[in-house]
């Protein structure tokens, strides 16, 4: 084991542990280093099976409590997952969303500079906005925001996320990664609805719960925007490759000068600091149309049904199906060269197989009723 991952004297804190990428990462961390972890949320049924694990400490809390936030800060790492990201949620409780994912995450960050912790903040890739269909590849440091008016609410999300970017690279003294994740997707992604929450979930999680309950796939205006899907595990390789790479920030991560020795000119070269990191996987680009048909297929061969008896995906619009003030991103293709070269992390699950796996583990998880 890495040097790094064999200190348990290393506690990582991770806000939001018991959400989708949380209690991917809480598994990972604990399977693969002796580090002790600190976790937050609000919700823990996800990580039941850790709640009594001698290394963890969990808390249930959120942060808009001060007090809470300034004791994750007195952790040396501390991964930011928090946030209100269901679509549905950014039209009708658009000013819950922004104090979600700007005031709450900004009043951390401001902890965090002032106790010296490492930040890793995950943001968003709806950051780069209203793509149009032609879109080429989105580069962390070079694309064009772009956002739809004010009354499309669709884009009260990304630009609370946008603005705690702002604020957290504007802080001088604070040490910040900034992670937009591109369409992650596994097992644990979101929730059905009726059953475990409400709103309309993300459409993996939407497209799998209607399979799963023999309805139509709908198909937003038409099913034209692409996306590029990505292995929750691989965005869980992502941050153990930024973590290895964060040694460069051992005497303070580790809270010992001996450490300091890491910091060397090579590695300084290649810092995961002060960086916002596309995480995504380009080859697995699909438009949402064939999203369906992929996810019908998947569906019919785990069930051992012929694909004619699952009903047909239907086209809706937007605004009928989330309602007034959506608005979309055509195309989301990320440049991952920046941590391929930072990192040497590059995604490495196909389309086919991140799906399988996370429609295997949905049907598995809500059951399988006739239909
Ligand atoms: N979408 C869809 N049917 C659904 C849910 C979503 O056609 O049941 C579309 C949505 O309009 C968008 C894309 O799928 O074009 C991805 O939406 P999602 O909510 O997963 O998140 P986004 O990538 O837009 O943040």
């Amino acid at each position: 084991m890495n040097i790094l991952f064999n200190d348990s004297s290393v506690t990582v804190a991770i806000v939001g542990c018991g959400g989708f990428v949380g209690c991917h990462l809480l598994d990972a961390v604990l399977a693969r280093t002796k580090w002790h972890v600190f976790g937050v949320d609000l919700d823990f049924y996800r990580i039941q099976h850790r709640l009594n694990d001698e290394r963890c400490e969990f808390m249930v809390a959120d942060l808009a409590d001060k007090s809470v936030v300034e004791r994750i800060a007195k952790y040396p790492v501390v991964v930011n997952l928090a946030a209100i990201c269901t679509p549905s949620r950014y039209m009708a409780e658009a000013p819950e969303v922004i104090r979600s994912n700007y005031d709450h995450p900004a009043a951390l960050v401001d902890a965090c500079a002032k106790s010296g912790s490492w930040l890793i903040h995950f943001s968003t890739s709806e950051v780069y906005g209203r793509t149009s269909a032609d879109s080429g590849l989105l580069v962390e440091d070079e694309t064009e925001l772009t956002f739809g008016p004010v009354t499309a609410s669709r884009w009260s999300y990304a630009t609370a996320k946008l603005l705690t970017e702002r604020y957290i690279a504007g802080l001088k003294n604070l040490k910040w990664t900034v992670v937009r994740p591109f369409n992650f997707v596994g097992p644990y992604m979101d929730f059905m609805p009726g059953v475990d929450g409400s709103g309309i979930p993300r459409v993996l999680a939407n497209f799998s719960s209607a399979l799963v309950r023999g309805e139509p796939l709908k198909l937003v205006n038409g099913g034209v925007a692409k996306r590029s899907f990505t292995s929750v595990f691989d965005a869980i390789d992502f941050l153990f490759a930024l973590f290895e790479a964060g040694q460069m920030g051992r005497a303070s991560v580790l809270g010992t000068a001996a450490h300091a020795a890491c910091v060397t000119e090579c590695v300084a070269e290649k810092s995961p600091f002060s960086q916002a990191f596309n995480v995504g996987n380009p080859d697995n680009e699909i438009t949402i149309a064939e999203l369906a048909c992929k996810m019908r297929e998947i569906f019919a061969e785990i069930k051992g049904i012929p694909l004619e008896s699952i009903p047909e995906p239907e086209k809706i619009s937007g605004v009928e199906y989330y309602g007034k003030g959506y608005d979309d991103s055509l195309r989301r293709l990320p440049s991952v060269e920046k941590a391929e070269r930072l990192l040497g992390f590059k995604a490495q699950t196909p389309i086919d197989v991140v799906l399988r796996e996370s429609l295997t583990w949905f049907v598995m998880h809500y059951g399988f009723p006739n239909h």
